[in-house]
């Protein structure tokens, strides 16, 4: 089966329609042919290819919502969701280009100023750079406000000091938006946006790329910045102190595509599960001949329906730019919960099969783990919604 969507019976929504359907498809041809013959190789060098980021920038799978005229397709949020939603589908969920696509990209268009656009939106569309964001520190990660990062106004330079971990594709990243203090007085509104362009720098250095126990093929680092020189013209927004407004506005999208991630592994995983139960036997019948199992894979696909409803609406909200911080959170919260919920179910389904790391199962397990972890933890979506009660 193509699309395991396919498997919830659901109608598509109008945002996937037409030529956000023909991308997917051709997301979908992409992955399955150019990174999924070679994912275990990824997963033992624990990164992804440089070549694979050129090529799919040569595929049209980079900046696909970015404008035209900076090098990008001309898409929207649904162009970036059909292209994640073919990653979780094929299952080569660590290549980490919809944290570029979808999180760092935007960041330039929304602050950037034209020149900064013009500079690096092209390159981005293209694979030559690659993004990442880093704000989490070893002291600081649900809480932002407390970043040590500095960047002090030194002539026509900040000079940066500090250090940043657990950022998603840091060993590969060139490209790299971090979170510092140009204020440190002022809190949370002495923070501030700078890129830093790791070929071009001084005092940059990258420290382990970090043993995970899931999402092997993507590179998760540590970063350290001892006096390092970045041009004050990489502060991203007219003035410095704009950083923490810029990360709110910016994190509902981040929070979205973390559940598009999630609906499409939860999808994969009931696809490949049911064709598992049919073909596996027990005591003379099909697995799926029992009752337990037609009833636990009954609950799962009413769950990932009403999950692919919600989160179907949510893109439509978004793309119309109707996306609260509130619903955002539900859907980080909501479908990466159901993500661990379903897979772990799954793989008991499997029986010892599934603990077996060449059933595709077993790599799901240990991959939908973080989603409850990163970009803000469960924990913190629910207090974010509680703030609306
Ligand atoms: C694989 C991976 C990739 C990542 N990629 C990136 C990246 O690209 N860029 C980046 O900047 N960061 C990244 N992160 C970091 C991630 O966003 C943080 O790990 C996350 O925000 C949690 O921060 P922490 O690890 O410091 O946990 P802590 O903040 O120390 O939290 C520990 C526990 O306490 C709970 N807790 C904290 N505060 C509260 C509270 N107020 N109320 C109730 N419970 C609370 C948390 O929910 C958690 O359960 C990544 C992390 C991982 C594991």
């Amino acid at each position: 089966m193509t699309n395991p969507a396919e498997i919830l019976g659901l109608p598509k929504p109008a945002w996937a329609a037409d030529e956000v359907g023909m991308l997917y498809d051709m997301a979908h041809r992409f992955m399955s042919e150019e990174i999924a013959p070679r994912y275990d190789e990824f997963e033992k060098n624990e990164m992804v290819d440089r070549e694979c980021w050129l090529k799919a920038g040569a595929a049209g799978l980079l900046c696909a919502s970015m404008p035209e005229e900076y090098g990008g397709s001309g898409g929207t949020f649904a162009h970036e969701s059909a292209i994640i939603e073919a990653i979780g589908h094929v299952g080569v969920d660590g290549f980490g280009i919809g944290l570029h696509n979808s999180i760092v990209a935007p960041y330039i268009l929304h602050y950037g100023s034209e020149e900064q656009k013009k500079k690096w939106l092209p390159k981005l569309a293209t694979g030559e750079l690659i993004g990442a964001i880093a704000m989490t520190e070893p002291g600081a990660g649900s809480d932002l406000q407390g970043v040590k990062t500095r960047a002090e106004k030194d002539g026509n330079q900040y000079k940066v000091n500090g250090s940043k971990t657990f950022i998603t594709n840091g060993q590969l990243a060139n490209f790299i938006i971090i979170v510092t203090k140009t204020d440190p007085e002022k809190g949370a509104k002495g923070t501030s946006l700078i890129v830093v362009e790791t070929d071009e720098v001084e005092g940059f250095e990258r420290g382990r790329n970090l043993d995970k126990i899931g999402l092997k093929a993507n590179d998760t680092s540590e970063l350290f910045f001892n006096d390092m020189r970045v041009p004050t013209s990489n502060l991203l927004g007219h003035e410095e102190g704009q950083g923490f407004v810029q990360l709110m506005q910016q994190l509902p999208q981040e929070r979205l595509q973390i559940g598009t991630g999630a609906i499409a592994m939860i999808e994969r995983a009931l696809a490949l599960t049911i064709d598992y139960v049919k073909e596996r036997k027990a005591f003379g019948k099909a697995i799926i001949d029992f009752q337990n199992t037609q009833f636990k894979l009954a609950e799962l696909k009413t769950e990932a329906t009403i999950g692919r409803v919600f989160y179907n609406d949510c893109v439509a909200r978004h793309i119309n730019g109707g996306l609260d911080p509130v619903t955002a959170s539900m859907a980080k919260y909501w479908l990466s919960d159901l993500q661990g919920k379903v897979v772990d179910e799954c793989l008991q389904l499997h029986g010892g099969y599934g603990y077996m790391n060449e059933y595709p199962i077993a790599r799901m397990f240990r991959d939908a783990r973080v989603q409850r972890i990163y970009g803000g933890t469960n924990e913190i979506m629910k207090l974010l919604i509680g703030r609306s009660l």
